[in-house]
C-alpha cells in the first residue's frame, strides 16, 4: 500500500563533547546549530491530511526542541556517553515515536550537525 509522508524542519542550538581522544577536536565542548527533519506518514488521510502541520510542530517542539535547546546534550542525555548525531537520533527515536495519533507513523528524521553533514534514520 502506498504512504503519503509530510516533513517538516526545526532549529536548535546545543553543546556537546565526545569524552575520548579518538574523536579528535570533538572530545572539547562545542555547539552546533543543529537542523532537524522530521518526516511522518500514513496509510490513509484524516481531513485530507496526514496530519497539521501545526500539530506535528507541537509534538516535536514540546518532546524535543524544548529539551535541548541552548542545553549540553551531555546534560540532557546522561545516558548517551557519546551524543554523536547518529546516537542523539536514535533517542529521538525512542522519545517521538509513540507520540503521534492511531495511524500516524514516524518515518525518518534526519539531523544536520553542520551544512553539509547529517544522519539519517529510516524506519
Ligand atoms: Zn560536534
Amino acid at each position: 500500500m502506498s504512504r503519503i509522508s509530510i516533513t517538516k524542519r526545526f532549529g536548535f542550538e546545543s553543546a556537546h563533547f565526545l569524552p575520548d581522544k579518538i574523536y579528535g577536536k570533538c572530545e572539547r565542548v562545542h555547539g552546533h546549530s543543529y537542523q532537524l527533519f522530521v518526516t511522518v506518514s500514513s496509510e490513509k488521510l484524516v481531513n485530507n491530511m496526514v496530519i497539521n502541520f501545526s500539530d506535528l510542530s507541537v509534538i516535536v517542539k514540546e518532546n524535543i526542541i524544548d529539551k535541548v535547546d541552548h542545553f549540553l546534550l551531555n546534560d540532557v542525555f546522561p545516558e548517551i556517553k557519546f551524543p554523536t548525531a547518529e546516537n542523539i537520533i536514535l533517542k529521538f527515536v525512542d522519545i517521538l515515536e509513540s507520540k503521534f495519533p492511531d495511524g500516524v507513523f514516524l518515518e525518518k528524521i534526519k539531523l544536520f550537525e553542520t551544512a553539509n553533514s547529517f544522519a539519517e534514520w529510516t524506519k
